[in-house]
């Protein structure tokens, strides 16, 4: 299908709109380095600032969000993947006005694991944060096991992260502290469901096709807002029958208590008709009216969008009080609905209108220049060839096969993965890498261009990964010129490994990058318990991480946006696992 954006180059999307944003409004000041977003009106000194962020594609939130009485600042990501530690960190120290920042995350790897560094970099600036996690998507519930955690990842977080920045935004401006602002935030957060619905899939800026088939007379239910594809196919059919569908499910989540009052989102996902919407909540109303359940407020447009899908979502709030009390508190806003309704018309008005007569960056950032790998005392690695050849190799080939990784990630997450490692390899200067004086520097250059320029969960977990091997390194300069042997890689590894694991929690068997990892470390250790050649030891880590990245072909994920798919995913590759797979080849190859 032919299909047309308003873009100048896909890889300035994100930068461009972020322009006409700023130059529309009077409020907002954009700070592109490391990149994130605050209001030009500094916050009352000793007030709580809340702040949000994550991938872009979802506007007008976060950025819409942000004014008096709702969101600080936010954090773009790059479409569809989170924004990194870095970003987070500088906003977080930005936006405090002495009284701490409540950080308002929606629950998807990438965001948690960006937001928690950040979180703990902020600190050691002295600032105060608290976390307030969003998982409102119903679609994605995989239940919980036997200690009462959740399977796989928990619930997505969606439309109903407005409503937590909303009363967030309104318990900060009133004054409240920050163990309060967050407080309520999770109250909103745990009384909130949601539920979405697709009629066309949604295509990434510059992609040829669009995220997911979904043919003719077909709509895609339990869609969440990165384009993946959702958990059940149905025929198309009547909103008065997919409505009712899609809010009893959410309510069979809840479920509200009979006194319960409730708040209802009806959000489009950005290709949807604002006359559609009127009539979902036309539908919803009354379908609510008929269960005996007070809609106490209710909102309806496009607030939390997937580029341009067309579809819909139903979000359920229960509510006491002083949830209204926020709820209704004056905000400026842009994207808030200036006028929300003070309360809803009782059961049964809504279907009463007669019909009318007549039928029926890191966002753009490239400011900070090629990561040089270049200065610093001149130490030969000696254990097999030189790092910085098989780092620039590596990402070399990163680079060239984007567009395979970002296809495997179309088809078992959401796209994003090969243009996040661009993001972050692309400011690297490959032949300064290849050239690197030392192999801690090289390291630590494919580390920082990761944790400062790529998002997402690979951003960070990549980020970490080549800290650990940049210390293992270090370790090893700092106790003579020997240079960096299999045995340093081995322990290097062993510590990105244990790292990436308490990080993500992903297992092996997962469908992760740990499917590859945790063979090529074990081949590691052993064949350097052996005494074994680097060139030997090399490449039986090579095999093992090959053979584990393919192993994830067969798997269903459960870490991961994959997981969000289950068994749709079956037969694809996890690209996370391939990329270290290839890691490890390359490091033979340089042997
Ligand atoms: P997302 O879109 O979910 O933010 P990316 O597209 O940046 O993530 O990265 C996806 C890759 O991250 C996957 O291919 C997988 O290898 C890896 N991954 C996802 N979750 C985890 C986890 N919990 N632990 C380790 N690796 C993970
Ligand atoms: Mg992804």
């Amino acid at each position: 299908m032919a299909h047309s954006q308003f873009v100048n180059s896909p890889r300035s999307f994100v930068a461009d709109a972020i322009r006409g944003l700023v130059a529309a409004t009077d409020d907002l000041a954009w700070h592109p380095d490391p990149g994130y977003l605050t209001r030009r009106a500094p916050l009352t000194p000793g007030r709580v600032a809340v702040l949000s962020g994550g991938g872009s594609g979802h506007e007008p939130m976060h950025a819409g969000f942000i004014g008096r009485g709702m969101l600080a600042g936010a954090c773009p990501g790059l479409v569809f993947t989170s924004p990194n530690a870095l970003q987070i960190d500088a906003a977080t120290r930005a936006v405090d006005a002495g009284a701490g920042v409540v950080h308002v995350v929606k629950n998807y790897t990438g965001d948690v694991l960006n937001f928690r560094i950040a979180a703990d970099l902020a600190r050691e600036h002295g600032v105060a944060v608290e976390h307030v996690l969003v998982a409102d998507d119903v679609a994605s519930d995989k239940g919980t096991d036997e200690s009462g955690e959740a399977v796989g990842p928990g619930m997505r977080g969606t439309a109903a992260t407005i409503a937590v920045e909303k009363v967030c935004g309104a318990s900060a401006a009133r004054g409240d502290e920050l163990a309060a602002v967050a407080a309520l935030g999770r109250r909103v957060a745990d009384g909130a469901r949601s539920m979405a619905v697709a009629l066309r899939p949604c295509t990434l800026p510059g992609a040829e096709e669009p995220s997911f088939d979904l043919p003719e007379g077909q709509i895609e239910i339990g869609i969440g807002i990165h384009g993946e594809r959702g958990t059940e196919r149905r025929d198309a059919m009547r909103a008065h029958e997919l409505v009712p569908l899609l809010a009893d499910r959410v309510l069979d989540a809840l479920p509200p208590a009979d006194d319960d009052r409730l708040i209802a989102i009806v959000n489009g996902l950005g290709a949807t008709h604002p006359l559609e919407l009127q009539l979902l909540y036309g539908e919803l109303h009354e379908h609510l009216a008929h269960r005996g359940l007070v809609v106490a407020r209710a909102i309806v447009g496009s607030f939390t969008t997937a580029l341009d899908m067309a579809g819909a979502s139903i979000t359920l709030i229960r509510c006491d009080d002083e949830i209204l009390e926020l709820w209704d508190a004056d905000t400026d806003a842009p994207a808030w609905p200036n006028a929300p309704s003070r309360r809803v018309h009782t059961a049964g008005s809504a279907g009463a209108a007669a019909p009318p007569s007549g039928g029926g960056a890191a966002p753009g950032d490239e400011s900070a220049g090629g990561a040089s790998a270049t200065d610093g005392p001149d130490v030969r690695p000696t254990g097999f060839g030189a790092v910085g050849e098989w780092l620039g190799a590596w990402a070399g080939r990163v680079i060239d096969e984007e567009p395979a990784l970002t296809r495997l990630d179309r088809q078992a997450g959401d796209g994003d993965f090969g243009t996040n490692m661009v993001a972050a390899l692309d400011t690297l200067d490959l032949d300064a890498l290849r050239t690197a004086s030392s192999p801690e520097r090289a390291f630590t250059a494919v580390s920082d261009a990761y944790l400062g320029h790529a998002g997402g969960t690979s951003g960070a977990l990549f980020g970490v990964w080549f800290r650990r091997l940049a210390g293992a390194a270090g370790a090893t300069a700092g106790s003579g010129p020997a240079g960096f042997t299999v045995a340093d890689l081995a322990r290097g590894a062993r510590s990105g490994l244990d790292a990436i694991t308490a990080l993500g929690g992903a297992q092996p068997g997962d469908k992760t990058m740990i499917d590859a990892l945790d063979p090529a470390v074990r081949a590691l250790e052993e064949g350097v318990g052996n005494a074994s050649s680097p060139a030997t030891v090399l490449s039986s880590a090579a095999d093992a991480a090959a053979r584990g990245a393919e192993s994830t072909a067969g798997i269903t994920a459960r870490r991961g946006r994959a997981s969000y798919i289950g068994e749709a995913a079956r037969g694809v590759i996890d690209p996370g696992a391939l990329v270290m797979a290839w890691l490890f080849e390359e490091a033979a190859r340089a042997a």
